[in-house]
């Protein structure tokens, strides 16, 4: 048998990037010869086996034919004779069909070197075709690589087309896709991922919420870049900036969705868009089954971003509601990241990228004066029930009121 680094690894080393995990491909052995030599096997109908002292992935060469539609329907052929190349060719980008040997020999039939000098990311044949699933893994490379200076050939962003409006994509589980989304939107310009979406009109199909938001003007005066769907892009691109979370970004992503719903004449005003998005973030969510946080943030956000704006301007029993809204007491940690959501959506405004906002410490540190309230006084008066949380809720008001009152001067 023989062994090959093949994909990532490969492409990352020859793009001077650090290589984090390592995929390996063996050719010329079966199942039964790897499991002799202690490798443990991943599934049970899958050719792809872990070492036994690294827990790197080994796959057997394999060819693969679609039959039928969607992930379900491919047959794997993995067999002793199959040939490094016949392994290659089934592979999503010339740039990730590359293998390289034990000695630094690189084997790469596609041109795939090629490729990555001229910044290319392009399908290595027209079985390309056969996973909708390389729609979202190329624009998630365009997401990782645009910093370099990669675009996509043209004849693959047909492709891309090809299958987003052949409804294959529809095919795709949730899980497979939010796995990409997810890991798309971690990447260093997650906005790249949802513009070749719109680009190869897998935006509709996937996330229309959100495609449905370009055109959509908004009120010059704070959006002078007008669009909806631009302003989202580039709040998206700022929470990446500034190297936020995933719980964040997922928010940021989604947090306008309501301007979408906007009747043409109500435009450039969105009066009530925060409460009317809340569904279509719920359907979002559910479509692709997103974890908690993402979900609870994303919903949070959509409801009070305009309330983290206005922060100066609410009465200290609004703040209080806020506050308790969050569950800040037990989930500071949240309220945090609805913070910095705010405070992205402020930035993602052409012009207006660099202009302080002073709302996000002043929520901050009414955070702080309402957590500072403690209970045990409260019970040493004797409260108890509800009784002790009417009085806490009476302490917090008052401690909001004081911090307003003291933010001011
Ligand atoms: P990453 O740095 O994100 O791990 P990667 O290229 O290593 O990038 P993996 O998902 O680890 O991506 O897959 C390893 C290799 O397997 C890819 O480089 C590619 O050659 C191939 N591959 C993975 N998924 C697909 C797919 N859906 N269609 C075609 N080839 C795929
Ligand atoms: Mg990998």
């Amino acid at each position: 048998m023989k062994i090959y680094k093949v994909g990532g690894a490969v492409r990352d080393r020859l793009l001077g990037k650090p290589v984090t995990d390592i995929d390996w491909v063996v050719v010329g052995a079966t199942a039964e010869q790897m499991l002799a030599e202690g490798y443990r096997p991943v599934g049970s109908d899958f050719p792809v086996f872990l070492h036994p002292k690294t827990g790197e992935e080994y796959a057997l060469a394999r060819t693969e034919r679609k039959n039928g539609h969607g992930y379900g329907g491919f047959i794997f052929h993995a067999s002793p004779d199959v040939t490094l190349e016949d392994d290659l060719i089934r592979r999503d980008l010339t740039i990730n069909a590359m293998a390289e040997d034990g000695n630094g020999h690189l084997t790469d039939p596609y041109h795939g070197q090629q490729d990555l000098e001229a910044r290319l990311l392009r399908h290595v044949s027209p079985a390309f075709a056969e996973d909708p699933l390389r729609v979202l893994r190329v624009a998630r490379f365009a997401a990782r690589y645009a910093g370099l200076g990669f675009s996509i050939a043209p004849d693959t962003l047909e492709l891309m087309r090809q299958l987003s409006t052949s409804g294959e994509l529809q095919a795709l589980t949730p899980e497979r896709c939010w796995k990409e989304i997810s890991r798309a939107l971690m990447e260093d310009h997650p906005q790249v991922f949802i513009e070749v979406l719109r680009n190869c009109d897998a935006l509709e199909v996937l996330l229309p919420e959100v495609n449905a938001l370009f055109g959509v003007p908004q009120p010059p005066a704070h959006h002078p870049e007008i669009d909806s769907g631009v302003h989202t892009l580039s709040v998206l691109e700022k929470a990446a900036l500034h190297r936020q979370p995933l719980t964040v970004r997922w928010a940021c992503l989604l947090h306008d969705l309501g301007k979408g719903l906007t009747p043409e004449s109500e435009w450039p005003r969105h009066i009530a868009h925060e409460h009317k998005g809340l569904r279509l973030i719920k359907a979002v969510n559910e479509r692709y089954k997103a974890p908690r946080d993402c979900q609870e943030l994303a919903l949070l956000v959509g409801e009070y971003h305009t309330h983290g704006h206005r922060a100066f301007e609410l009465k200290a029993s609004t703040l209080l509601e806020l506050l308790q809204r969050f569950d800040v007491y037990r989930r500071p940690q949240r309220f945090e990241e609805f913070v910095v959501a705010c405070e992205m959506d402020a930035k993602g405004r052409l012009g207006l990228e660099n202009r302080p906002y002073p709302q996000a410490d002043y929520l901050r540190g009414a955070a702080l004066a309402a957590q500072a309230v403690t209970v045990q006084p409260l019970i040493e008066q004797g409260f108890k029930g509800p009784e002790l949380g009417e009085a806490l809720k009476r302490e917090r008001l008052k401690a909001l009121q004081a911090y307003k009152d003291t933010a001011k001067r």
